[in-house]
């Protein structure tokens, strides 16, 4: 597998609007592995393409449960990973309620901001082989979602931070 090369601020890529996956052949597979690994290697806990340089509509989340609800840490029961991949991803259904919370990203270093996102949301897209899938998330995966799918369309959470400040080392 390949580390690929995040791009950031102000690469042109991350303001672009990216087009649809349409080929569900091996390099897609390849892709969506290297971009898991980047991700990991970064460390980040989402990754959407254009922020590896290629204007297409995937991403990739992963995260151990456990950092989503710390107070449920039961050491019988070790974290589980939660892992998505987001194609062509589309919300067709978003809570009313909206939730403040924090967000950086692996194209900002070095910035944290309090965004405002949907409490949950149901997303349809599809699978690794082009299959359709629905997502029914809520909390923290919901706001990750959202974030990713921003990329998609050349928006980053800097735009839509109510505040943003520039990360202490240990915070980053
Ligand atoms: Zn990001």
């Amino acid at each position: 597998m390949t580390i690929k090369n995040i791009v950031h601020l102000p690469e042109p890529i991350l303001r672009k609007k990216a087009k649809a996956v349409t080929e569900f052949n091996k390099e897609l597979q390849t892709l969506i592995d290297d971009m898991f690994e980047t991700m990991r290697e970064a460390p980040g806990v989402g990754l959407a393409a254009p922020q590896i340089d290629l204007p297409l509509r995937l991403a990739v989340v992963e995260y151990l449960a456990d950092e989503e609800a710390p107070e449920d840490e039961d050491s019988e029961n070790p974290p589980k990973k939660k892992q998505y991949i987001l194609i062509n991803p589309e919300i067709v259904h978003a809570s009313e309620e909206k939730v403040l919370g924090v967000e950086g990203c692996l194209s900002i270093p070095g910035i944290l901001g309090e965004v405002e996102r949907h409490e949950a949301i149901q997303v349809k897209g599809l699978n690794r082989h082009g299959k359709p899938v629905k997502f029914k998330v809520k909390g923290w995966t919901a706001r990750i979602f959202q974030h990713e799918m921003d990329h998609l369309d050349g928006v980053l959470f800097t735009d839509k931070a109510v505040r943003v400040w520039q990360a202490k080392e240990e915070e980053e």
